[in-house]
């Protein structure tokens, strides 16, 4: 059977997000109708492609970013949050693939040890205190520490491979790390939703406007961009899960909860390792410490990587300047977002952040020795001719308004949703597709409050997710159950 004209549900994009409402609202309500939009003809093109991300299961094991030290305290706040949060990815991905919905689960996830790595006094005593504060969480309970070069080498021995013996170092380990092909699990999301009665997915569709109705609905404009053929359609609900692309569309949308956001493009680029011999001696994705003015995203990283069951290993990323919004955008996305209504919120922003900007154009000017430096403060021995250049996805960082700065930057992810819960966007990019499923479900707090609170949404969700509702950071009881049950299930190590 065909979906009706009129979709229940319209998601536009078919990235991680997108997929992952999808298949929660078809768990949740069976009978709904839902037509996605994709302007690319592949799923998971952009940001969600496994080359245009750094496929780390983000659970603040390494990202020393999600532990900031402010005067000589550090914050772990976030790092739980994140952490949890992926855990909720972990059991939702889990019951996918124990209903068959999701096959295989070594074609999207990989277990690879998470470690950050240090240099300097002040850096090693930042991360012995981290470390010590964090493994008394249960969330964090394995996490090793060690300067011993000997047992450094063990663990990273490409790393430490020419190192400076004087040089003070550390490292942390967490065993529980893992790798994910994020496009291999949108294209499963999307293949099994594709499946189920009343789900169609339009490639090479691109939505071009959006207006509500009298009556309530939205009313959507979509251009078939092969045929050139234009198509109207109404729908009760939208999802603008464009990546990049969300912003304009949620400018279009006109609804006020969207009005002086703007956003921000940031460019990124990978060292790829030619060398397969390389490549077979490194087991870890190391995280280090980012230089002053650097963006939290561009924090630098040396991941070992599983696509499409091919071992790889990626160094970056290098950050850059694009005023494109999509990898396969236009040059004109930037100029074209700046409205009446975020003018000033920008300026502001740009005028706060101008050692960000600094730093944006040195990393554009980089020379190839220049990157080469970066890297060999990872891989001492490292030559350029084992790694070559390979573009990432775009991020686009929220700028939005604020009281006190007028205008301000955001690195975070920020559901933007109208009053009446019709239409919600996803604008922002990280920690992104590693907690799409925490995200999600706050969409549906926010857009489907009364579903939310019946038993057999309830119910369903506590099936899907069993530690839904409650925090896994203060119940370890109940952390140890979901763990056991997820790492069983997708096959990783504890
Ligand atoms: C360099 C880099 C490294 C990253 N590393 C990590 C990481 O290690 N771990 C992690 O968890 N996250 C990481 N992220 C973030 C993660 O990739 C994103 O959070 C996630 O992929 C976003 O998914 P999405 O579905 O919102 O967007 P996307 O995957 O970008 O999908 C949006 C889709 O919408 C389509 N679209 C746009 N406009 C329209 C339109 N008008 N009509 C129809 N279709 C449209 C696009 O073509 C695209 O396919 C990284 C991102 C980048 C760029």
């Amino acid at each position: 059977m065909s979906p009706k004209s009129a979709p229940d549900i319209v998601l536009i994009g078919a990235g991680i997000m997108s997929a992952t409402l999808g298949v929660l609202l078809k768990e949740l309500q069976p009978e709904l109708t839902i037509e996605i939009f994709e302007r690319l003809d592949i799923i998971a093109g952009e940001s969600s492609d496994a080359w245009n991300n750094a496929g780390t299961g983000h659970s603040a094991f390494c990202e020393l970013n999600y532990t900031p030290e402010k005067n000589g305290n550090i914050e772990i706040g976030k790092a739980i949050k994140i952490a949890e949060s992926f855990e909720v990815s972990k059991e939702f991905w889990s019951f996918l693939v124990q209903e068959g919905c999701v096959k295989s689960p070594e074609t999207f996830i990989q277990s690879v040890p998470h470690m950050s790595f240090v240099w300097g006094e002040n850096n090693v005593q930042y991360l012995k205190k981290r470390q010590q504060l964090l493994e008394a969480n249960n969330l964090f309970k394995g996490m090793e520490y060690s300067e011993d070069p000997a047992v450094l080498k063990q663990w990273i021995p490409l790393v430490m491979e020419g190192r400076d013996a004087s040089e003070k170092v550390a490292a942390t380990r967490m065993e529980a790390g893992t790798d994910i092909n994020f496009g291999a699990l949108t294209r499963a999301l999307i293949g099994h939703l594709q499946k189920q009665e009343g789900v169609q997915v339009h490639l090479k569709h691109e939505v071009r406007d959006l207006d509500r109705e009298e009556d309530g609905r939205w009313y959507l404009k979509v251009k078939n961009l092969e045929t050139g053929k234009k198509r109207k359609l109404h729908t009760r609900f939208v999802f603008i899960g464009a990546g990049g692309g969300s912003l304009p569309l949620l400018v279009k949308s006109d609804i006020p909860e969207g009005k002086g956001f703007g956003g921000f493009p940031v460019s990124g680029q990978w060292l790829v390792c030619k060398n397969p011999a390389i490549v077979e001696k490194h087991a870890a994705k190391v995280y280090g410490k980012a230089s002053v003015g650097a963006p939290p995203m561009s924090v630098p990283h040396l991941d070992t990587r599983v696509i499409d069951g091919k071992k790889a290993l990626l160094f970056g990323p290098y950050a850059g300047f694009s005023t494109k919004f999509l990898k396969n955008g236009s040059w004109l996305d930037l100029p074209k977002s700046i409205k009446f209504n975020n003018i000033r919120p920008m300026l502001a922003a740009g005028l706060d952040n101008l050692p960000l900007t600094k730093y944006l154009i040195d990393q554009v000017r980089q020379s190839p020795e220049e990157r080469l430096e970066a890297l060999q403060a990872f891989l001492p021995e490292a030559k350029m001719e084992d790694w070559e250049l390979e573009v990432a996805g775009q991020r686009v960082q929220v700028i939005k308004k604020d009281p006190e700065h007028v205008g301000i930057l955001e690195f975070g992810t920020e559901v933007v949703s109208a009053a009446d819960g019709s239409i919600a966007a996803l604008l922002g990019a990280s920690p992104g597709a590693s907690t799409a499923v925490s995200i999600m479900l706050e969409l549906l707090e926010r857009c489907f409050p009364k579903m939310l609170a019946t038993p057999a949404w309830q119910n369903k969700l506590r099936q899907m997710i069993p530690s839904y509702g409650q925090k896994l950071a203060e119940n370890p009881t109940l952390l140890e159950q979901v763990r056991t049950w997820s790492n069983a299930v997708l096959q990783l190590k504890k």
